[in-house]
C-alpha cells in the first residue's frame, strides 16, 4: 500500500478541515508526509480531532482563504468533497488538476481490498447500512463509510496500521457510500461494484444544470475496468447512452417493466435474479422498510451481495439472506416511525432534502381510498421544481404545513393543488399538523428541502421533531409508552 501521490515529507494541502480533510491529515501523517490544513472557518480547528492532528506536526496555512491560488500549489492537494469548486476553479465542477485528488478518491487509491461503491440521488446511506449488514451477517467484516459515517480516510489508515503492526487486516471489503461532490472530481477510481440507485434533480444550488449533476455521477463509469460490475437502475435510462461504449460489465435493478439485461426484478412478495451464473429467488415478508425507495434499496442491495459473494466464491443462500434482512432495521431519519399519539402516527423523514425523496415516500404508503397524511415540508430551497409532487400530494396528503424559507416558492408552485397553511416555526408546524389529523392518519415530516435555515442539519430537525412528538405523546398518551414499541415505519 505505498502512495505515489503522497511521498515521505511531502508537503500536502489539505483543503477542508471538517472530518474528511481531518482524517485525510492524519493518513498524510501514517504515510510520513506534513499536512497543512487550510479553511475559511476558524473553527473548524477547535476540536480533538484536529489537537492531535496537529500534536503530530499538522499546521494551518495561515492567512489564506481558499482560493484560485490553490490551482498553483506546488505539492499535492487533498480536497474535501463539502468546498465548492467554484471557489478554486471558477467552475461548479473542476477541471481535472494532476496535483489535486479528492479525499474519498485518494483513500480509495491506498485501499487495496475489494470496493462496493453506492451512488445515486436517494437511499445512498440505507443501501450502504443495508449491504454492510448483509455482508456482516454472512462473515464478511466491511468498512462502512465514505460520505456516510466514517471518511474513507480513516478505514484506509486504520487498515495500514494494522498492517504495519503485523496484525491481521481489519476489514475485508469496504463499503462505500459516494455522493456526487465525490464523483465529479474522480480520475481514476475504480470499484468491484458500483450501484448507481437513482438520479433525480438535487444540489441544483451548487451544479450549473441537472445534466451536469447527472454526469457527476456517471462520467466514472467511463472509465471502469472489465473488473468493475455497474448496477443500473433499469428505469431510468441513464444506462442507454453508456452501454456501447464501456468496458465495465452492466447488470440492473429492474422495476415493473422488467429487465434490459441480467439483474433483479420484484415479484409478488420476492425479488428474483434473473440471467446470472446462479439465480436466487427471495422471499421479503421479514423485509421491515416502508416508504417506496426501500424496496429498491433492497433490491439493489442483494443483487451486489449476491454478485460479490459469488465472485469470491462464497456464494449465499437465500435462506442466510432472508434471515439477515429481517434483521435489518433501517436508519434513523429516514420514513422512521416515532410515536402514534391518538391515532395519529408519526413518521420522521427529515433527510428527505429533496423532491425525489418525498416522491419516493408518498409512493411507498398504502392505498387508501382518500388522502390521509398531513405533510410537513419546506427549509432552504435547492434550485428546481416541487411541482413533480403534485400526483402523489393529490394521492396522499390531506394538506400541507408549508415553513422555512422555501415556503413561498412552494405555495407558488403547489398552493393550488392541494390545501396548504403556513407555520412561523419548526413547533407551530407540528402543533397545526397534529390539529388537523384525524385518528388513523399520518403527520410526515418529508421537507423536500434541506435544513439549514433552521437548522446545522437533517439531524437536528429530525430531533426536533422527535422532541415535539414525545411532548404531545406526555399530554395524550403515546403508543410507544404503553407498548414499548420500536421499530421503523
Ligand atoms: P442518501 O444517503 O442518498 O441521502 P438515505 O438513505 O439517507 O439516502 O435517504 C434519503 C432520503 O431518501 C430519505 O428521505 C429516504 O426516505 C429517501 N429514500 C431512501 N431510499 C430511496 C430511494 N431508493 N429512492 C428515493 N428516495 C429514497
Amino acid at each position: 500500500m505505498s502512495d505515489r501521490f503522497v511521498g515521505r515529507g511531502d508537503k500536502v494541502l489539505v483543503a477542508g478541515a471538517g472530518r474528511s480533510g481531518l482524517q485525510a491529515a492524519r493518513l498524510v501523517l501514517e504515510l510520513g508526509g506534513r499536512p497543512i490544513l487550510v479553511d475559511d472557518d476558524p473553527h473548524a480547528f477547535d476540536g480533538a480531532l484536529w489537537a492531535s492532528v496537529k500534536e503530530e506536526g499538522g499546521r494551518v496555512l495561515e492567512g489564506k482563504r481558499i482560493g484560485p491560488w490553490i490551482g498553483e500549489w506546488a505539492g499535492p492537494v487533498v480536497m474535501s468533497p463539502g468546498i465548492p469548486p467554484v471557489l478554486w476553479s471558477g467552475k461548479a465542477v473542476a477541471p481535472p488538476f494532476p496535483h489535486v485528488r479528492g479525499e474519498l478518491e485518494w483513500a480509495a487509491s491506498l485501499w487495496d481490498l475489494p470496493v462496493i461503491a453506492i451512488a445515486g440521488t436517494n437511499g445512498k446511506s440505507t443501501t450502504t447500512a443495508l449491504i454492510a449488514h448483509l455482508l456482516t451477517s454472512f462473515g464478511y467484516s466491511p468498512f462502512l463509510g465514505g460520505n456516510f459515517g466514517t471518511p474513507f480516510s480513516e478505514g484506509a489508515r486504520i487498515l495500514r496500521e494494522a498492517r504495519k503492526a503485523g496484525k491481521k487486516d481489519p476489514y475485508d471489503v469496504g463499503v462505500i457510500e459516494v455522493s456526487s461532490f465525490q464523483t465529479e472530481s474522480m480520475q481514476s477510481f475504480s470499484p468491484n461494484l458500483y450501484l448507481l440507485l437513482n438520479i433525480t434533480p438535487d444540489h441544483l444550488d451548487r451544479y450549473d444544470s441537472l445534466e451536469q449533476y447527472r454526469q457527476a455521477k456517471l462520467h466514472v463509469v467511463r472509465g471502469f475496468p472489465e473488473t468493475t460490475t455497474v448496477l443500473w437502475n433499469g428505469a431510468q435510462k441513464d444506462w442507454e447512452e453508456f452501454l456501447p461504449n464501456i468496458k465495465a460489465r452492466s447488470v440492473f435493478v429492474g422495476g415493473e417493466s422488467g429487465l434490459p439485461g441480467p439483474g433483479i426484478v420484484p415479484e409478488e412478495g420476492a425479488l428474483r435474479t434473473q440471467g446470472l451464473e446462479n439465480d436466487i429467488r427471495l422471499p421479503t415478508a421479514g423485509y421491515r422498510l416502508i416508504g417506496g425507495g426501500n424496496l429498491q434499496n433492497l433490491a439493489f442491495s442483494v443483487l451486489a451481495s449476491h454478485i460479490f459473494s459469488r465472485q469470491l466464491g462464497r456464494p449465499v443462500s437465500p435462506e442466510a439472506f432472508e434471515k439477515a434482512i429481517a434483521s435489518f432495521s433501517g436508519l434513523p431519519h429516514r420514513m422512521e416511525w416515532v410515536d402514534t399519539v391518538r391515532g395519529v402516527s408519526f413518521v420522521n423523514d427529515s433527510k428527505a432534502t429533496n423532491v425525489g425523496a418525498v416522491e419516493a415516500a408518498l409512493s411507498g404508503l398504502p392505498e387508501s381510498d382518500h388522502p390521509n397524511v398531513v405533510l410537513i415540508m419546506g427549509g432552504r430551497d435547492k434550485g428546481g421544481s416541487y411541482r413533480p409532487l403534485i400526483p402523489g400530494l393529490k394521492k396522499h396528503v390531506r394538506e400541507v404545513v408549508v415553513l422555512g424559507e422555501a415556503r413561498e416558492k412552494i405555495r407558488r408552485e403547489i398552493g393550488g393543488e392541494v390545501p396548504l397553511e403556513e407555520a412561523q416555526d419548526f413547533l407551530e408546524a407540528v402543533a397545526r399538523a397534529f390539529s388537523v389529523a384525524d385518528p388513523g392518519e399520518m403527520v410526515l415530516l418529508s421537507p423536500a428541502c434541506s435544513s439549514y435555515d433552521m437548522f446545522h442539519g437533517y439531524e437536528e430537525r429530525g430531533e426536533r421533531f422527535r422532541e415535539a412528538v414525545r411532548r404531545l405523546a406526555e399530554k395524550f398518551g403515546g403508543k410507544r409508552r404503553e407498548d414499548g414499541a420500536e421499530g421503523n415505519a
